[in-house]
């Protein structure tokens, strides 16, 4: 199986690109963002737990987006491979998800890292915001609250992922094609 964790900060692209990946490589695209707004938008008590911390551009807790991926492991056994896009974001969750995948005979290939700058993450999120509909997308304090989160608690899961010899990175500003080019060079080298 070839398991990648696509990671960046928000607006890196992870979304657009996972889109692409999992066209050409045929893995599962599991995003924890996706699986919890459709909790929202099914109106179930766990999309009401994650609905306000979202909002404000808080993490939701560990144990509530781990369970949403081990479902959706154990819904697809027979898949080549998984991106997980915005997953893991805390070291308890990347400790996590090893467990997980262990548990079914396989693991991580590869964490590659989306590498953008932070004024371009800004305006990209506020352009995405008058599409998107997304509320944690429509403010400049929002998306600086969710940069932060990132800063804090997600940015070291990449030497999580480095200390297992697994770390790629990709510059993600440019054209959509030539960045997906690139990562493809990385998934084609695994
Ligand atoms: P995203 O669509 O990946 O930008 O995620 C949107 C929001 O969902 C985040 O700001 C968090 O509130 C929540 N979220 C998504 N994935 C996770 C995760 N792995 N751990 C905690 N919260 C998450």
């Amino acid at each position: 199986m070839l398991n990648i964790v696509l990671f960046g900060p928000p607006g890196a692209g992870k979304g657009t690109q996972s889109a692409k990946l999992i066209d050409k490589y045929q893995l599962v695209h599991l995003s924890t963002g996706d699986l919890l707004r459709s909790e929202i938008a099914a109106g179930t008590e766990l999309g009401l737990k994650a609905k306000g911390l979202m909002a404000a551009g808080m993490l939701v807790p560990d144990d509530v987006v781990i369970g949403m991926i081990d479902n959706k492991l154990a819904q697809n056994p027979s898949s080549n491979g998984f991106i997980f896009d915005g997953f893991p974001r805390t070291i308890p969750q990347a400790e996590a998800l090893d467990v997980l995948l262990k548990s079914r005979g396989t693991g991580i290939s590869a964490m590659i890292a989306l590498e953008v700058e932070e004024q371009e993450l800004i305006s990209r999120l506020l352009i995405r915001g008058q599409s998107s509909g997304r509320p944690d997308d429509q403010n400049e304090t929002l998306i600086a609250q969710r940069v932060t989160e990132y800063n804090t608690k997600t940015r070291p899961v990449a030497d999580f992922y480095k200390a297992q010899g697994k770390f790629h990175s990709v510059y993600g500003i440019g054209e959509i094609e030539e960045i997906f080019g690139n990562l493809c060079t990385v998934m084609d080298s695994l």
